[in-house]
């Protein structure tokens, strides 16, 4: 296990991530019942910007770095809850912050709700322990997330989102992110899924989307963002499935994915796609 978030914290990739997060926590927050977010890959829950990692690589520059300029009208409406959200970790914890996923669902959560964080690396799971441990509505679990997630589903809530976001150092992981899915989807059908890959390799997309497509009999978003032309060495996209998604959140997609794909293009390059497959709702 080499992958260390810290070094990435607030890139390209985390914003598209956390944006659609975000989004789906609080179209979940549209009900009163409670709901349950589970976070099979977690991290650390927050880093700082002006720690040494995230400075060695500066991708946040690209990243969250590049949203100080308002977006328009109907697409910062959109982004409100992903500013406050991190406006309100920074309160919490420093003006250089930036919230991994633990950091961002803890803001949603009313009272009765539950965050579940998994995290397989010793010491960030300490880390990670230590931070949300304290708080009723949060938990935090040093196991491996595939596992756990087979283990937590259905949640006695029966409401709720999983965030699946592994760091992919093994080949093979997008099949087995698929696998997973179409396994996770059998034992809790309703349940929202937001699944995060990265986009080297167009066509392996592609391939795990048409698997997940013949297999998934629920609705099924994929949302792609690339900031440079698609090259099978080097990280020039990511995407996200989402499973179940909120009613709205396509045509939301179709109106912050150009705005993205415009503001964190690397050269000239920004591109997207938003496409719905899997069954009818
Ligand atoms: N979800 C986090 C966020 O948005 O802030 C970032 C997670 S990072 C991309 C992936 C994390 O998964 C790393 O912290 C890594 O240590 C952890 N990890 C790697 N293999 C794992 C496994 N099998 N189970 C759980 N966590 C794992």
């Amino acid at each position: 296990m080499n992958y260390r978030h810290a070094f990435h914290a607030g890139n390209f990739a985390d914003v598209l991530k956390h944006l659609v997060l975000t989004r789906v926590l609080v179209h979940l927050q549209g009900k009163a019942t409670a709901f349950r977010a589970i976070d099979t890959h977690a991290g650390l829950g927050f880093y700082d910007l002006t720690g040494d990692e995230a400075g060695r690589t500066g991708e946040w520059f690209e990243g969250w770095g590049r949203l100080d300029e308002p977006f328009t009208e109907e697409v910062e409406a959109l982004l409100v809850p992903y500013r406050g959200a991190v406006a309100a970790v920074r309160a919490r914890h420093g003006a250089t912050i930036y919230p991994g996923s633990p950091a961002l669902i803890r803001e949603f959560l009313r009272p009765g709700d539950q965050g579940v964080f998994v995290e397989l690396h010793p010491l960030d799971a300490e880390i990670l322990r230590g931070r949300y441990n304290q708080d009723s509505r949060t938990k935090v679990l040093h196991l491996d997330g595939w596992t756990a997630l087979n283990a937590m589903i259905p949640p006695p809530e029966r409401r709720g989102v999983v965030l699946i976001d592994p760091p992919y150092e093994e080949l093979g992981e997008i099949d087995r992110l698929a696998a997973a899915l179409v396994k996770a989807v059998t034992k809790w059908p309703t349940g929202t899924y937001v699944a995060w890959y990265p986009i080297k390799d167009v066509a392996l997309v592609d391939r795990m989307v048409a698997d997940l497509h013949r297999e998934l009999d629920r609705p099924a978003l994929r949302l792609d963002l690339m900031v440079s032309e698609p090259d099978p060495t080097r990280l020039n996209g990511n995407g996200l499935i989402v499973i179940n998604p909120p009613w709205r959140l396509a045509d939301e997609a179709n109106l912050f994915l150009p705005a993205l794909a415009e503001r964190l293009a690397r050269r000239d390059y920004g591109a997207f796609r938003c496409v719905a497959f899997g069954a009818e709702a």
